[in-house]
């Protein structure tokens, strides 16, 4: 095995650090596995065999039974995971909270209505709201609605924020108070056969009214330290030293936050937020992104933009081509067309990294059309990124290739809603290619794939898992003909996230010169049974040298 040693490096043998681990895998094609590791000042010195020991003494031997692979890249997450268990939860699937609490699901309505009365129950004052989130009414056959929520309070509002962050279900008080009747319906108010408002309320336009007067304990407010804190302790716990917070107004307080939690020499994780484009116009957004030019460091990257086109597939609100099966003609547009063409052809001449929500096949459509517009034939200046992507047929894929993009997939989608998208959103045709990972890397497209936390849990394992085996929650096959290898699903939790951010010249593969940010497992990703993979152990983590081992070792999900 050939080393990797800088020729004079050792001068300064004494600040090296060497570790030795059953295997390391380093994502790096000159060595793509080595036993040891050579750290100085926080970065990657050299990697190799047992000459490392010979020129930088002998090896830490804590890791020796252990797997090493770079430190994981979360590159579609929020930092409302940290944020969000401020709230009861009560989605249908088992949950763990970032202190390693689990949560069980309420898979039955009356599960989901007693859990609710036991909540309400403990609330102080009388006309307080009681909010609670992760619940997802597509996993209920008789959808808990306005009638079921009326069962828990007549007297104040119910909130719901489901697991989306996309739609929230609500009481009649709720909407009695948001002013929301069948006579003043707006877009995303869905109703009953009766015409009747059925208290689900999807995207910004339907929710705003409720919100405004119950309060909004998501969107409106931000982040407390405790909570990017909580966030970094919820990466830690999955293996992730690379997080983007994928949907940021950064507002002074927010960016001060971020500045001082990742200042601390505990914070486990760098964080990387986008700037949201929602609530801004050009101009605006301009002044902000100018004002926050400076204050990335080592541990909180910045610059680049998030722009949303479209909703959620199993809200029924991602814009397709083709009608939902329950005949709900399309989904809603986040951003008007024409606002997201001003906002790609303004910002990527002027080289800002831009990661675009496009869920619905639609909305992959009108952004790969406006890419066409501003890249032209000359090579784009950012590889921006096609956030979701879920339903990218080979065509439009094979533009994505052509325009310098980078896709990043929703993998842990096909296990929690891949039953619903087969039986109820898009059909079983659709269904079996949505995160078509397999034809976008034979295509040559770099492919990340991402959890989207906390609409899922934070976990590359299992993202990968899921990439690997194509299983649903009801343990059903979809979509084999898109799997693809644990080894470039490990890529795709590693190096293909780091060059969506931006960021593949210091994180991403165990190489010299790039930060020192590993994660240790109990088990090889590339070897164990690849129905296994979600049960391989995070130990813990290593950024820039610093290892924290894992309070209590999870499973990959
Ligand atoms: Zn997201």
């Amino acid at each position: 095995m050939l080393a990797r040693i800088p020729l004079l490096v050792h001068l300064m043998a004494s600040e090296v650090k060497t570790y030795r681990a059953l295997k390391i895998i380093t994502m790096d094609g000159q060595i793509p596995a080595a036993s040891h590791v050579a750290v100085r000042d926080g970065r990657v010195l050299a990697v190799g065999g047992d000459e490392l020991e010979r020129a930088y003494g002998a090896a830490d031997a804590t890791f020796v039974g252990h797997v090493m692979v770079p430190g994981f890249v979360e590159a579609h997450a929020h930092a409302s995971e940290g944020m969000i268990w401020k709230l009861p939860y009560v989605g249908f699937y088992d949950r763990m909270h970032p202190d390693g609490q689990v949560f069980r699901g309420c898979s039955t309505v009356d599960a989901l209505v007693a859990r609710l009365e036991q909540l309400e129950r403990a609330l102080a004052s009388q006309d307080e709201a009681l909010f609670a989130w992760g619940y997802d009414s597509i996993y209920f056959s008789d959808k808990p609605m306005r009638r079921d929520l009326d069962r828990v309070s007549t007297s104040r509002p119910v909130v719901l924020f489901h697991t989306s962050l996309h739609l929230i279900t609500v009481n009649s008080v709720a909407l009695e108070l948001g002013g929301i009747t069948r006579d003043n319906l707006v877009e995303g108010v869905y109703v009953d056969d009766n015409g009747e408002p059925n208290g689900e309320l999807a995207e910004v336009a339907a929710m705003f009214p409720v919100l405004r007067v119950v309060g909004d304990p998501v969107f409106d407010v931000g982040y407390a330290t405790e909570d990017v804190r909580r966030f970094g302790r919820a990466c830690h716990r999955a293996g992730i030293t690379t997080a983007s917070d994928l949907y940021s107004d950064l507002e002074p307080d927010v960016l001060d936050t971020f500045d001082a939690v990742t200042r601390e020499p505990g914070f486990p994780a760098r964080i990387v937020p986008a700037l949201a484009t929602t609530r801004f116009n050009l101009e605006r957004l301009r002044m902000r992104l100018a004002e926050i030019s400076g204050r990335g460091h080592d541990r909180l990257c910045l610059g680049s933009v998030k722009i949303v086109t479209d909703g959620a597939i199993a809200g029924f609100s991602a814009r397709v081509r083709q009608p939902y099966l329950n005949g709900v003609e399309n989904g809603v547009w986040y951003e008007a067309p024409q606002k997201i063409r001003e906002m790609i052809h303004a910002l990527h001449p002027a080289g800002v990294r831009l990661h675009i929500h496009v869920n619905g096949d639609e909305a992959s459509e009108l952004v790969l059309q406006i890419f066409e517009e501003v890249v032209g034939e000359s090579a784009p200046h950012q590889r921006h990124v096609l956030e979701h992507a879920q339903m990218m047929d080979t065509g439009q894929l094979a533009r994505a290739k052509r325009l310098g993009l980078v896709v990043n997939f929703f993998a842990s989608h096909t296990y929690y809603w891949g039953d619903q998208h087969r039986d109820a959103t898009v059909g079983a045709e659709i269904a079996a290619r949505m995160n078509p990972a397999r034809t976008a890397l034979d295509l040559g497209l770099d492919v990340a794939l991402h959890s989207d936390a906390p609409v899922t849990p934070l976990g590359p394992l299992f993202c990968m898992w899921c990439a690997v085996n194509r299983q649903t929650a009801s343990g059903r096959d979809l979509g084999l003909d898109q799997r693809i290898t644990p080894a470039e699903a490990l890529r795709a939790v590693t190096l293909a996230p780091a060059i969506g951010l931006g960021m593949d010249d210091r994180v991403g593969s165990i190489s010299p010169g790039k930060h020192a940010d590993f994660t240790l497992l109990d088990r090889d990703p590339l070897g164990v049974e690849p129905m296994r993979i979600r049960d391989i152990r995070v130990l813990g983590t290593m950024l820039g040298g610093t290892w924290q081992p894992a309070a209590d070792p999870a499973a990959g999900r």
